[in-house]
């Protein structure tokens, strides 16, 4: 006797709670005893479909959708909303072996063999016809179902190996878009330089793609976002398939920035779709992606795959996790601005290439040791749900992330290796949720006017559009503007000013730039005005003495340098733009953050410990705030405002303490 809830796909509404889950490992009875256990734990949604292209179409031009049906069938009689995944992502022997040239050729020549992935290039003519035609199929047998409350397009869209693939289409779009960007030859000639080591061309067919010499920096970053460009175009190609057949969301599932363009990339999508597989080690390392998603879309993204235990292929790297990881994993998306989290996956595969991954429920069918966490999730969503659907995240403080700068970093790091992304993190984000600030990550097309502070550090160009007479704007009006280091030092090009070292700061602000340097040992010492030492590391670019303006200068180092300025301040019509020269340790981050925040009159809701995330919210007559531990630590979060904490029914008051891992949703209480 099953214990199915009444059909009513109406009664399905956010916060979802989903599973990934792959009927093509179970018969119609073990998918009913799946359901079952589904709806004991709590799980609404179920993400089926992706990577069974094979199923679908067994032999070419041959469709087989019948057993999908059934299983569609069976999760809609138990009320379970399903988001239908196109199986792109896993083109058929039958396919590959009849287009061979079809495979990703790797930058040493060798193609990729069926067996993983991802394996067809994006590029491929006949890929692409194929693709969109069994996306069609599925769209004209699925895309009225009223149970499918979403389609994912594809998985996990990346360059393959962070380099792309170098076949003879992609040759061809490379070329194609080398035309796009510079019009003639001689334009790329001249703009990139090209005379020096004799590397210009007489066409673009010359330009080689980037295997293994020592590659032209401007020509490869080209490369990668030709690469990135195609990725992008296939999956707007199956969009706007998907979208003649259904009104329910599509998105793609993903994890940014991997140097495509993650805006561009969901111009033709309703929703941002997001994987992650972060341990305590990172748990906050995810927030600052859960900070940018919402700030892509209207609609809140969903967090589409994250593990309740641990990451595994046929062993895994992974290990148990403290009480509640899982809890507060769960919650993050919905705490910084999504409505939906789905696991992978429900139930461990029995067979193939993920045999020990953790998941809901073992192969066996039991349960795993977070699967009562799970159970709490689902419940304690219920009970802030409400709250949840009603408020969004509300912020005046914004941090700069740009795909262009991820990609010209690839190619030209300027410091040893230097990494974008894991430094912007470290460096500049971390900083900012420890002063218990909560910014939304921006990139360079966002409209800065909803904030009154913007920080824009490592934004290696600002040659973007319109972007730098959108800040100049911004900052007359009252904006507070903080930038560098390595900020605005190259072209849209990558190349080098030949006048200066920044594009505009010394035209905007009395600035005069003196020396940029690395600075791998901290040779270096500075002050603040106030006489604390200041620690920089890594990169240095320095201004002259302004007595008005200096915040922070050099102490000791080089002679050359005792006295450049760190750190400088300007007034720049209504507002002030903050001149940063180096990676600052993170005490003087935080100074930093403080001391702007206070010029704000931006609160900084300090929260002892370093542990906890404070995640503002309002809609309507209603306000509240969200704590979420992702350190494992917990904390006491300062308050005055009488909250109702809705997982616990309290009323609570002054400080608030969260135990590792623990989340509180407050909602104020007018008086
Ligand atoms: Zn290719």
């Amino acid at each position: 006797m099953l214990l199915y809830r009444r059909p009513d796909m109406m009664a399905i509404k956010p916060p979802f709670l989903g599973v990934a889950y792959y009927p093509e490992d179970w018969d119609r009875s073990e998918r009913n005893k799946d359901i079952e256990k589904m709806l004991s734990i709590g799980i609404n949604v179920a993400r089926i479909g992706e990577f069974a292209w094979r199923k679908m179409e067994p032999r070419d031009g041959e469709f087989d959708f019948s057993w999908l049906h059934e299983v569609v069938d069976q999760l809609k009689s138990a009320g379970i909303g399903v988001v239908m995944g196109t199986p792109t992502a896993t083109p058929p022997v039958w396919l590959t072996k009849k287009y061979p040239d079809m495979l990703v050729e790797y930058k040493n020549g060798r193609r990729m063999q069926h067996s993983g992935r991802r394996h067809a290039c994006s590029n491929h003519p006949e890929y692409r016809k194929y693709s969109a035609r069994i996306v069609e199929k599925l769209a004209m047998e699925f895309g009225n179902e009223e149970a499918v409350i979403g389609w994912q397009i594809d998985n996990e869209i990346y360059l393959h190996n962070n380099e792309g693939c170098f076949c003879k289409n992609c040759a061809e779009r490379y070329h194609r878009h080398l035309q796009e960007t510079f019009g003639t030859v001689e334009e790329m000639n001249k703009r990139l330089n090209l005379q020096l080591f004799s590397q210009a061309y007489d066409s673009f067919e010359e330009v080689p793609l980037p295997r293994d010499t020592w590659e032209n920096p401007h020509l490869k970053q080209e490369y990668l976002i030709s690469q990135g460009q195609a990725h992008i175009d296939f999956v707007a190609m199956q969009a706007k398939i998907l979208k003649t057949y259904t009104n329910a969301p599509v998105g793609t599932d993903q994890m940014p920035l991997n140097g495509m363009n993650y805006r561009k990339l969901h111009e033709p999508l309703d929703l941002v779709q997001f994987n992650h597989y972060n341990h305590p080690g990172n748990l906050w390392e995810c927030c600052l992606w859960f900070d940018y998603l919402r700030t892509l879309k209207e609609r809140p993204f969903w967090n589409t795959e994250t593990a309740t235990c641990f990451s595994g292929s046929t062993g895994t790297s992974g290990s148990i996790k403290p009480d509640g990881f899982c809890y507060a994993n769960s919650w993050l998306p919905l705490v910084l601005g999504g409505e939906a989290v789905m696991y992978w996956l429900w139930r461990t595969h029995w067979a193939g290439h993920e045999l020990v991954h953790g998941s809901v429920l073992d192969s066996s069918g039991r349960p795993m040791y977070s699967t009562q966490e799970v159970k709490a999730v689902a419940r304690d969503f219920q009970k802030c749900a409400d709250f949840i659907n009603g408020t969004k995240v509300c912020t005046d403080v914004a941090l700069h992330i740009s795909s262009r700068c991820y990609t010209m970093f690839e190619t030209q790091p300027v410091v040893g290796d230097f990494q974008y992304e894991p430094n912007l993190k470290k460096a500049f984000y971390k900083p900012m949720i420890d002063c218990g600030l909560r910014p939304d990550v921006i990139d360079e097309e966002a409209d800065l006017t909803p904030y009154k502070v913007v920080f824009s550090p490592l934004m290696i160009t600002l040659d973007q559009g319109d972007l730098r007479e959108r800040i100049v704007q911004w900052v007359e009006n009252g904006g507070i503007w903080i930038t560098g280091p390595m900020t605005d030092i190259r072209t849209k090009d990558g190349t080098r000013f030949t006048d200066r070292l920044h594009g505009m700061l010394e035209s905007v602000t009395p600035a005069v730039f003196q020396y940029w340097f690395p600075d791998k040992e901290k040779r270096i010492k500075s002050q603040w005005n106030d006489g604390e030492e200041f620690g920089g590391n890594t990169y240095y670019e320095l201004f002259e003495p302004n007595p008005s303006a200096d915040m922070v200068k050099v102490t000791k180092g080089h002679q050359a340098v005792i006295g450049g300025a760190v750190l400088q301040c300007f007034p720049v019509g209504k507002g002030w733009v903050y001149l940063l020269g180096t990676i600052p340790d993170e005490k003087d981050m935080n100074k930093l953050i403080v001391t702007v925040c206070e010029k704000a009159n931006i609160p900084c809701h300090m929260t002892e410990g370093k542990s906890l995330i404070v995640s503002p919210r309002r809609g309507g007559k209603t306000s509240g705030v969200i704590l979420a531990d992702v350190g494992g630590k917990g904390g006491v979060y300062r308050n005055k405002t009488t909250y109702r904490e809705l997982i616990s029914g309290e009323t609570v008051e002054k400080d608030i303490t969260v135990g590792p891992y623990g989340v509180k949703v407050l909602e104020a209480i007018e008086n």
